[in-house]
């Protein structure tokens, strides 16, 4: 039973969260914002902050964050349904149930389930006894799998064919299209999403069929993988692989594998861990680790997170620190995957699990073992690789560990290392989180104060936002966080919306800088962010212009840009007309970029 959305939002705005909070702890009005023992964790120095006119809080203690409703979800105990009624007891607010459209959801969400269901079956009896199957049982029995492990995980075949599987289940056009099993061709005939491909059926954790997995055999034509389009059922980044099986040696272990393919997961269980789950052709998402969390607090990835890119690093910090879960890599052999180890050596594959090392050190030990550690210059030069790689991480107690271990290795002395290591994190980006210890942690959080970040408290807050937002643009921000958080409130209506549309690094940043104080003006961070914008695009200007063979071509532009720059100086007479005109030329070479 759900509640109408508009009933939803009356209450979150009548209701006075101070007073609320006021009912379960003790508050103090410090500048704009309220402070107090955060609830959530154990603490003798307020770290909790509430902004009352957003309805907002954010601890920087614990990373609490949300608005009233989830506080009271919090603090009583109750889901999302519970806690507007009793906020509605106390606001008075009359709600208004979705009732029957949400009983219409859940009949068509049990057809959807019953059709995929049957498709289950009927790939999974075809793989078994057809005779077209027999390429695709060699292709199982060559990678190893047992009839007992195709069995079990409901291997399937689905055949070279259009229409096998729509004329064998006849559903109607609509649960067929539905639940990704087919769609209408242009004669508006049904047809398979799948085929000649052998299929790993996808399970919800509570072990209801909700997509497929499909392989190509060796040799076929089209992409290896194909995986069932997003339905109802369906959404690939909140689903894992395998979990509905591993779910209970998960919480028994209190750890989670987490492994990129679907024979990976079953060589896995066969190699005596039965607590691995994959991601379905994408990166290992926010809501995946919050999905994980709610089983074990440690995550053994078992691929190679480096391959996913440097984003990944920032992010597997921030699960961390966010979920309160470790993340280790797996010591796997070089170019083996877990499905073939398995096979070939399963005492070695646990053995990779037994030897995982944190994330850190594993990115810090590959970084050392690029380097040339025999000679002076080699070890210097890894040692700046490995720096740049432990300036990163959010802790200050963690990196200097490091740090040390970097010295040790590369034989140089500590302290020179750790004075390399404030420059690689100054030259870096700001830490996406504060750092762990609570020594370290500055009274606001680490995230520090520039002018981009002015310009973003300035954005959420209650009374100058408008004014604010209506000065800001786009191409102002260089940051990419403090860019996705800019855009998400360009894009209204107002904080909470941004919040819900921002990817978590950038919705943290909003929340975290709603409930600071606002002291600058909007006019200044404006003038400040637009010097900075124009002198960067100086430098860019002038390094083309060098490069270039006619370097006269760029004088104009650079010419114009500095007649600019000196009229909105810091010591110039404020010029809304020169700022509104740099503002433009900059967008518009922004664009052209
Ligand atoms: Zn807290």
């Amino acid at each position: 039973m759900g509640i109408v959305d508009e009933d939803v939002v009356r209450v979150r705005e009548s209701a006075d969260f101070v007073a609320v909070a006021g009912q379960f702890m003790q508050l103090k009005r410090v500048g704009q914002r309220y402070v107090g023992l955060c609830p959530f964790h154990g603490e003798k120095t307020p770290s909790f902050s509430i902004n009352a006119a957003h309805g907002l809080y954010y601890c920087f203690g614990c990373q609490a964050k949300g608005d009233v409703i989830t506080f009271v979800r919090e603090m009583q105990h109750l889901d999302f349904v519970g806690a507007v009624e009793w906020l509605a007891a106390k606001t008075g607010v009359t709600l208004r149930y979705t009732d029957r459209q949400e009983g219409e959801g859940r009949r068509r969400k049990a057809q959807l389930t019953e059709a995929v269901a049957a498709a289950v079956e009927w790939y999974h009896e075809r793989l078994l006894t057809a005779p077209d199957a027999g390429a695709a049982r060699r292709y199982l029995r060559d990678r190893g799998l047992t009839g007992e492990e195709v069995r079990r995980y409901r291997i399937g075949w689905a055949p070279d064919e259009w229409d096998a599987l729509s004329r064998a289940l006849r559903l109607p056009d609509a649960v067929l299209t539905g639940a990704g099993l087919g769609f209408l061709n242009r004669r508006n005939r049904q047809q398979d999403v799948f085929r000649a491909r052998v299929l790993f059926p996808i399970f919800d954790p509570q072990g209801a069929p909700v997509a497929f997995g499909g392989r190509a055999l060796p040799g076929a034509d089209g992409p290896k993988y194909r995986n069932s389009a997003e339905t109802r059922l369906y959404s690939k980044s909140k689903v894992l692989y395998g979990l509905n099986w591993a779910k209970d040696d998960v919480v028994r272990a209190d750890e989670v594998i987490v492994c990129e393919g679907y024979t990976d997961v079953i060589g896995f269980a066969a190699s005596g861990l039965p607590r691995a789950v994959a991601t379905c052709g994408t990166a290992l998402t926010d809501e995946h680790v919050r999905l994980l969390k709610r089983f074990a607090t440690r995550i053994v990835l078992a691929f190679d997170p480096d391959a996913a890119g440097q984003a990944a690093a920032d992010r597997v910090y921030e699960w961390e620190r966010a979920h309160d879960i470790d993340v280790a890599i797996a010591d796997l052999p070089a170019g083996q995957d877990p499905a073939d180890l398995a096979r070939a050596d399963p005492d070695r594959l646990r053995r990779a699990v037994e030897a995982r090392v944190p994330f850190l050190g594993y990115r810090v030990e590959r970084a050392l073992a690029a380097g040339h550690l025999g000679s002076p210059e080699g070890r210097a030069r890894a040692a700046e690789a490995a720096l740049a790689v432990i300036a990163e991480h959010p802790s200050d107690l963690v990196r200097d560990q490091y740090v040390m271990t970097v010295a040790d290795r590369c034989r140089l002395d500590a302290d020179r290392l750790r004075t390399g290591l404030a420059l690689a994190r100054r030259r870096g980006r700001t830490p996406a989180l504060p750092p762990l210890s609570a020594g370290d942690r500055s009274r606001d959080g680490a995230v520090r104060d520039t002018n981009e970040i002015r310009a973003l408290r300035l954005a959420v807050d209650a009374v100058r936002g408008p004014e604010m937002r209506a000065l800001l643009h786009d191409v102002l921000f260089v940051d990419e966080r403090n860019l996705a958080a800019w855009r998400a409130l360009r894009d209204g209506p107002d904080v909470h919306a941004a919040i819900d549309r921002a990817d978590p690094g950038a919705a943290d940043l909003l929340q975290r800088l709603a409930v600071q104080d606002v002291i600058d003006d909007p006019r200044d961070i404006r003038r400040a962010l637009l010097r900075e914008t124009a002198l960067r695009r100086r430098a860019d200007l002038e390094r083309r212009a060098r490069e270039s063979p006619e370097p006269g071509a760029w004088a104009p532009s650079i010419q114009w840009l500095q007649g600019r720059l000196e009229a909105i100086a810091p010591d110039a007479r404020p010029s809304r007309e020169a700022e509104d005109q740099l503002l433009a030329w900059l967008a518009d070479q922004g664009e052209e970029r």
